[in-house]
C-alpha cells in the first residue's frame, strides 16, 4: 500500500472530509481517508440540527432524520418565554452516527478507501509529493500522496505544524443524551449564569429522548451539571444516569487554510457559524469549494500554495462577512448583563417584532448576519444600542 503514490490523502472522516473524499473519488482520484476512530461517527459530541438547505446539499436520504424542527421556545434570564414558529421546517436534527456513516458509504460508492483506527501523526511536505505518517491499527506507515487535506476537526497540532497558524479563539460545547417527560419542542435558553457568553439548548429526539447542552466561554461541563439539576428538579429528566460529552469548538478561522499540496476544511480551519456554533454546514461548504480548486490544480499538476490560494479565496467570499460579523456579535452579546438580554427578550416580545424578524427576508438559518443587522437597526433600545456601540468599537480598533 504505502509504495503507491496517491491523489489525496484525507485526515478525518468527519462530514468535511467524507464529504470532499465523496466529491474528489467521483471525479474520478485515488482517495483515501485516515480515521483515527474505529468506524465513522463513533460518540461524536453533536446535536446534528442542520438547515433544510444543508440536508438537501449532503443529500444522504430520511434514515438520518431524528426529528424536523419549525418551532422553537427561547426563555429569558428570569424563565420569560418567547415561543416562535414558521410554517414551513427550518431544520432537521439528524443521528450524527448515521449522518457521517452514510458521507462515508456514498464516498466509498465512488471508490474511496477509508484506514479506521489509523491516526495521522505527522506530514511532511516534499517537491514532488507528501509523506504522511500514520500507525495503521498501532504500526507506524508512511504513505505518499500528491496532496493532503486537513478535515480532522478542531485539533491545532497538524495546520501549526504545516506553518497554517493556530486557532486561538473558541467556545466549549458540552451535551448529554437524557430521557425526558413533557419535552415537545425545541427549547433555547439563555442567560450568562446558564451560560456563560452563548446558550443552552434541550432538543427532542423521539417520543422520551432529548439532546440538553450548552456553548459557554469556559467551565461548560459544570454549566451542563447545573442545568441538569434544574430540569431534574422541575421532574422533567427520568434518565437514572447521564454521561456528558464535551468538546472544544472554534470561533475564529486558520491563518492559512492552504499551503504547498495542503488545504484545511471544516471545525480545522474554522468554518463555524460563531453564533451557534454550528458548523456541518459550512465546513461542507468549504469542503466543496476545497474540492473544486483541488480539481483544477490535480488536473494541471499546480498544487502551490499560490495555485490553492484560490480555495481560500473562494470560501472567504462565500462565508468570510458571515462569520466575522456573527463572531462580533456573539462577543457583543457575551458582553450583556442577564438585566440586559431580558430587556432584549421584552424588545422582541412586546410587539410582535421577533415575528416580523422571522417571517422577513432577512431570516435564514445558516446566514445570520442579515438578521443581526437588521435587529442593530432597532438601535434605540438600550440593549441594542450597547451592542451596536460594542461592535463598532471593537471592529474599528
Ligand atoms: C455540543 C456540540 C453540539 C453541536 N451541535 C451542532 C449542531 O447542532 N449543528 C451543527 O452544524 N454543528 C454542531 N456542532 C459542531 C459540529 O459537531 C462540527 O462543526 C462538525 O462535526 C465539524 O465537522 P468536521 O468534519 O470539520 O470535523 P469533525 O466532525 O470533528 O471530524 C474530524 C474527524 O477527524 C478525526 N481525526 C482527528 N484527528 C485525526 C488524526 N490526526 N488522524 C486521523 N483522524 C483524525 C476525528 O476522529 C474526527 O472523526 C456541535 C458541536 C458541539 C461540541
Amino acid at each position: 500500500m504505502s509504495g503507491q503514490l496517491y491523489d489525496v490523502i484525507v485526515v478525518g472522516a468527519g462530514p468535511a472530509g467524507s464529504y470532499i473524499a465523496y466529491e474528489l473519488s467521483s471525479s474520478g482520484y485515488d482517495v483515501v481517508v485516515f480515521e483515527e476512530k474505529s468506524a465513522p461517527g463513533l460518540n461524536v459530541c453533536c446535536t446534528g440540527i442542520i438547515s433544510t438547505e444543508c440536508f438537501q446539499s449532503l443529500d444522504c436520504g430520511t434514515d438520518v432524520v431524528l426529528t424536523k424542527v419549525n418551532s422553537a421556545k427561547f426563555f429569558s434570564p428570569s424563565g420569560r418565554c418567547l415561543r416562535l414558529q414558521t410554517k414551513n421546517v427550518q431544520a432537521y436534527v439528524v443521528n450524527r452516527l448515521l449522518l457521517d456513516k452514510a458521507i462515508t458509504s456514498k464516498a466509498q460508492s465512488q471508490g474511496a478507501q477509508y484506514f479506521f483506527s489509523s491516526p495521522v501523526i505527522d506530514i511532511i511536505p516534499g517537491k514532488d509529493s507528501i509523506q504522511v505518517e500514520t500507525l495503521c491499527f498501532g504500526a507506524r506507515e508512511i504513505f505518499s500522496t500528491r496532496a493532503v487535506v486537513l478535515a480532522n476537526g478542531f485539533r491545532p497540532k497538524l495546520p501549526r505544524k504545516l506553518g497554517l497558524g493556530k486557532i486561538t479563539n473558541f467556545l466549549v460545547g458540552a451535551q448529554a443524551e437524557i430521557e425526558v417527560k413533557n419535552v415537545d419542542e425545541f427549547e433555547v435558553y439563555f442567560g450568562q449564569e446558564i451560560a456563560p457568553g452563548a446558550f443552552a439548548w434541550l432538543v427532542p429526539t423521539s417520543a422520551n429522548k432529548a439532546y440538553v447542552g450548552l456553548l459557554a466561554i469556559s467551565q461548560a461541563k459544570l454549566h451542563l451539571q447545573k442545568l441538569l439539576n434544574n430540569l431534574s428538579g422541575q421532574g422533567r429528566i427520568t434518565s437514572r444516569e447521564v454521561e456528558i460529552g464535551q468538546k472544544a469548538i472554534p470561533v475564529g478561522t486558520l491563518a492559512r487554510s492552504y499551503g504547498d499540496r495542503v488545504l484545511v476544511i471544516g471545525d480545522a480551519a474554522g468554518q463555524v457559524k460563531p453564533t451557534t456554533g454550528g458548523g456541518i454546514y459550512f465546513g461542507h461548504l468549504g469542503a466543496k469549494i476545497a474540492a473544486e480548486v483541488l480539481d483544477e490544480a490535480l488536473s494541471s499538476d499546480n498544487l502551490t500554495a499560490g495555485q490553492l490560494s484560490r480555495y481560500q479565496k473562494q470560501w472567504k467570499v462565500k462565508m468570510g462577512k458571515e462569520l466575522s460579523r456573527s463572531y462580533w456579535a456573539r462577543w457583543a452579546y457575551g458582553k450583556l448583563s442577564d438585566r440586559q438580554i431580558e430587556g432584549l427578550f421584552n424588545v422582541f416580545g412586546s410587539n410582535g417584532m421577533a415575528e416580523v424578524l422571522l417571517n422577513s427576508g432577512d431570516f435564514s438559518f445558516d446566514w445570520h448576519s442579515k438578521l443581526i443587522l437588521a435587529v442593530l437597526r432597532h438601535s434605540s433600545v438600550y440593549p441594542l444600542l450597547r451592542i451596536r456601540h460594542l461592535l463598532f468599537r471593537e471592529v474599528s480598533s
